[in-house]
């Protein structure tokens, strides 16, 4: 029996949220495959890559299936992308096979699981890469974020979901230990969390059961919220269009400051809307207030790359400042970071015109790093502007 609603891994945090999700993304028919094609080229060219530097058991037939997959999805995207495809799945290949000392640890990628529900029947998924070690008594679940702009936790349900599945399959397994790689995450360091196998059965019974349970009740509800932002349906949805219009209504002068960084976050794509939380927010940053992690650049201005990058001769001068290239495994949009954390470099990168200014943005948002807004530095007395 096939789980009821089609509940999985992927989806069963935006469950969690409005139980109602699926029920009414099944009413749609506007799942874009231009909206998920860049992330699904960089899996597919990071398990390929993993392939070619470990053994995962995959067959032949199957590694010339994923190539083929993998040419086909790269056709629809544009060009320009397809380097940071590549880098994100290379960068995720090397992090993974780095992930264990274990010499005869056992490596999966692109791996399906299948999780027990003994009253829904079971649940399936696929996991981007599972590192078995010491014995199957530890396991890594390392899940790639192409595209992410946030930073995420990596205790989500949906590696939860992973781990309840390799618990469920390895009864020798007591710690798991999972990761969420964003290559565009501002600090670029992958974040670690640890949890026992005692923690994830918990889980199950706390989080999943009752989530599963709402969603196939028979009056469930939707709930909108910010987690609309991952839901296909949003764009048909009467229940988000209800939330987001009241949203809209209000005047960001009436909101206190976490619902403004909020409004900011939500609404970056409405311009006209946009542009009065954002004067607001300046002025209560200017005033010393803090709004969410949003912050004022000291000259007004945001560094962006040029929309041509010549990868070759980034990376020649990131050897040349001893920048590890690890660091590079950004995309484009985090130019501003590098002159934080590596002002030569910064400087060479755009002496030789790598990066250029764009001055129409004055507030920016930090996620991700916020040890490191210059707002937050300044009150130190630390942060200098160049
Ligand atoms: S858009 Fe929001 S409210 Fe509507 S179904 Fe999706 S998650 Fe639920």
């Amino acid at each position: 029996m096939m789980h009821p609603n089609n509940i999985t891994p992927s989806n069963i945090a935006r469950v969690h949220e409005c139980p109602m999700t699926l029920d009414i993304e099944r009413q749609m028919d506007q799942i874009r495959f231009c909206d998920y094609a860049p992330g699904a080229a960089a899996h597919a060219i990071a398990a390929l890559e993993l392939l070619k530097r470990v053994d995962c058991g995959w067959p032949k037939g199957k590694i010339d299936q994923l190539k083929e997959q993998a040419k086909n999805l790269l056709s629809y995207i544009d060009v320009q992308e397809h380097k940071w495809i590549y880098g994100a799945g290379m960068g995720a290949a090397n992090f993974v096979k780095g992930a264990t000392l274990d010499p005869d640890a056992e490596f999966f990628a692109e791996h399906d699981v299948t999780i027990d529900d003994p009253h829904n029947g079971p649940m399936y998924g696929r996991a981007d890469f599972i590192v078995l070690e010491n014995e199957r008594s530890k396991a890594k679940i390392i899940e790639l974020k192409y595209g992410q702009r946030i930073p995420l936790k990596a205790v989500r349900p949906q590696l939860m979901c992973y781990a309840l599945a390799l618990v469920q399959e390895h009864p020798s397994i007591k710690q798991i230990a999972l990761c969420l790689l964003c290559p565009n995450d501002r600090p670029g360091v992958p974040q670690w969390a640890y949890v026992t196998r005692e923690e994830v059965l918990e889980w199950a019974v706390n989080y999943l059961g009752p989530t599963i349970a709402a969603a196939l009740a028979k009056h469930s509800k939707a709930i909108a919220g910010n987690h609309c932002m991952g839901c296909r349906a949003m764009g048909g949805c009467r229940h988000h269009a209800d939330w987001v219009g009241s949203e809209f209504t209000r005047e960001p002068v009436l909101m206190n400051n976490n619902e403004l960084a909020r409004h900011l976050d939500l609404l970056q794509t409405r311009e006209d809307i946009y542009n009065a939380a954002r004067t607001e927010a300046i002025h209560r940053i200017g005033a010393g207030e803090v709004v969410g992690d949003y912050y004022i650049q000291p000259n007004g201005d945001r560094e962006i790359w040029t929309t041509t990058i010549d990868r070759a001769a980034i990376v020649a001068l990131a050897k040349t400042h001893n920048v590890p290239l690890s660091y590079l495994f950004h995309r484009p949009r985090n130019a501003s970071n590098i002159r934080a954390d590596y002002p030569d470099f910064f400087k060479a990168l755009k002496e030789a015109g790598h990066i250029r200014k764009q001055s129409a943005y004055k507030l920016m948002s930090n996620r991700g790093n916020p040890l490191k807004t210059p707002l937050k530095l300044r009150k130190k007395g630390e942060y200098k502007s160049e």
